[in-house]
């Protein structure tokens, strides 16, 4: 159990650094053209929007922008791209900032698009006064019907030949918060029949006469995402916009604005988005799990968020190899869920201290073994690491044993305990089952056993092998505690794969959190929430941030084994 575990697939992930001598992927192609052209001050930026906290698709967004500038010596800025003041809230900003470091990365500069705003504003302004911009009266509803389809062209708007006078007037008296919400907005006066629809004189503004996180009630026009994004890129001098691929189409518009205002010509470029199966990252959907209380916050170990995944007691190192191992592609697709629990699974074997805690216990009583006699054995903390030491395990006339470790009728090549078998007491004694106890129905209630005294020094009184080493817990010593086994959080690979009429949500796996309990050994009683734990033979554990001393709860971060992939297959 202490062999690094095969991966999904047979890919062996190294923790190394992104890229660190492996071919290079096509973000880091462009980066070594940029500079071998002489390019400097390489700049990106990771733009969340404060709506939701982050998930395991924007770790890899993070992991490749802040991960591009470190290896190649530019910054990474933070920017908010807070231009939606309803959804908008700073317990997100909060989350978000520390998410990123607890990632392990450090933004060069904190920024926001609102910051922005009155420069934005001015560059609508010049739009308007280049004959670039007009505002519109018609009603949404016009809009979009007026935009046409991809086959059929657009119909110009009846205001679009208003003056540039009338314009900046209207502009300014939209800004002094004379109208309505969606009485008017301003676009851009591209092309109505342009092929790529987002350039059909997009809206650059919108009425909003709503309380903005940051700007409080300064504003009751704020810019459209199109409208912001580039141009905060290029104030900040973002060299490489680097952004999922679904932005491909918004990327004529991005260099449009950029042209039309001549600022510094920052670029936007394009990876695949990360869709992972038995998961669904959609912030707006992760929203809804949470207010309908379908899981227990944002940060239920069984969402996908950052925060979420850490509660489970994942490490960052692990997620950064994830981010890692799975590369940048430019062409969606969807990773097995499994390479996610390998790399947990291969840095928690590095990390994570061993100990001992049977969840399905089953009762021993040494007959040999005198009553109120109790020892102390030396336990490995982690083989994986000799520098942290061993520490003592109690000893005493009984104790408990996993169920599934004994099997009265076992089949052939079983080596773990059996009626008349032995099997290792792991740091302790050769157990030998001597008697089945039943209860009435006629279920085994316990074990009557004797052990080798010989044998506690991992020897036995004659020589003698066992195949088998079961873990244990002495029964005076143990305490017991609740533990939570996750599942995936959906029954299918693909959420979204459900009948006409369904929705998404009827693919919830009911089974996606299992409360039991188990008995640990006392060490675990001072464990620390975030300490990953191995309990040897049955998973990787931590504490839960709602375990007390009192009432001591565990989570399971990942079994030992790629149990996950065996089983959907
Ligand atoms: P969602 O669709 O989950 O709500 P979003 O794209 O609206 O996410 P943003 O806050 O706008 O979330 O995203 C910040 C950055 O993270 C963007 O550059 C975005 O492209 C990137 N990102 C979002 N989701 C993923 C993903 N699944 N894989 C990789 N990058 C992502
Ligand atoms: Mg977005």
């Amino acid at each position: 159990m202490n062999n690094p575990p095969k991966s999904p697939g047979g890919v062996r992930a190294e923790a190394s650094d992104l890229g660190g001598g492996k071919a290079v992927n096509f973000l880091e192609e462009l980066i070594q053209e940029y500079i071998a052209a002489g390019g400097k001050e390489l700049q990106t930026r990771f733009p969340p929007e404060p709506n939701g906290y982050l998930h395991i698709g924007h770790a890899k967004s993070i992991c490749i922008n802040f991960g591009l500038a470190k290896k190649y010596g530019g910054l990474c800025n933070l920017r908010f791209d807070d231009t939606n003041p309803v959804k908008e809230d700073v317990e997100y900003v909060d989350a978000i900032k520390r998410d990123i470091q607890w990632l392990g990365f450090d933004w060069a500069v904190e920024r926001y698009a609102s910051d922005y705003f009155e420069q934005l504003y001015d560059w609508a302004v010049e739009l308007i006064e280049k004959g670039l911009a007009y505002v519109d009266d018609q009603t949404q509803d016009e809009i979009r019907t007026n935009r046409g389809t991809v086959t059929v062209p657009g119909v110009e708007s009846p205001h679009r030949a208003r003056t540039v006078e009338d314009n900046k007037v209207l502009f300014a008296r939209m800004r002094a918060g004379e109208f309505a919400d969606g009485a008017r907005v301003l676009r851009a006066k591209i092309d109505m029949s342009h092929p790529n629809m987002l350039m059909r004189d997009p809206i650059l503004y919108r009425i909003l006469h709503a309380d903005h996180h940051r700007t409080g009630d300064k504003w009751c026009i704020y810019p459209m995402y199109d409208f912001a994004h580039g141009q905060s890129d290029s104030i900040e001098r973002i060299t490489h916009s680097i952004c999922t691929l679904e932005f491909d189409v918004h990327r004529p518009l991005y260099d449009w604005f950029i042209e039309k205002l001549e600022i510094f010509p920052s670029h936007q470029y394009e990876f695949a988005r990360l869709n992972l199966t038995y998961t669904m990252m959609s912030k707006r959907r992760l929203l809804k799990l949470v207010e309908e209380g379908a899981v227990m916050g944002w940060d239920d170990p069984r969402m996908p968020t950052i925060c979420g995944l850490r509660r489970k007691g994942y490490t960052p190192v692990s997620v950064r190899n994830f981010a890692e191992m799975i590369g940048v592609a430019k062409r969606d697709n969807t990773i097995d869920l499994g390479k996610l629990e390998y790399c947990v699974r291969e840095d928690l074997n590095r990390v994570a201290e061993r100990r001992m805690a049977v969840l399905n216990p089953l009762k021993v009583v040494v007959t040999n073994y005198p009553e109120g006699k109790r020892e102390l054995f030396r336990a490995v903390n982690n083989p994986e690491n000799p520098d942290v030491g061993t520490r003592e395990v109690p000893f005493t006339r009984e104790l408990y044993i996993e169920r599934e470790d004994f099997m009265e009728t076992p089949p052939k090549g079983y080596y773990r305990l059996q009626p008349g078998g032995e099997v290792r007491l792991r740091y302790a004694y050769l157990l030998k089952c001597e008697e089945v106890v039943r209860d009435a129905a006629g279920n085994v209630t316990e074990l009557r056993c004797t052990i080798d005294p010989f044998s506690g020094d991992g020897s036995s009184s004659d020589g003698r092998r066992v195949k088998g080493v079961i873990h244990w817990v002495s029964v005076p010593d143990a305490t017991q505690v609740e533990v939570r086994l996750f599942n995936p959080l959906f029954t299918k690979e693909d959420p979204d794969d459900c009948a006409e009429g369904e929705t998404w949500e009827t693919n919830l796996n009911p089974d996606s959190m299992v409360v039991t309990s188990a008995f640990v050994e006392p060490s675990l009683t001072q464990a620390v929430t975030g300490v990953p734990y191995q309990f040897e033979r049955v998973g990787y554990f931590c504490a839960d941030t709602d375990s007390t001393p009192e009432h001591l709860i565990f989570n399971r971060t990942v079994t030992l084994k790629d149990s996950f992939t065996k089983k959907v297959q």
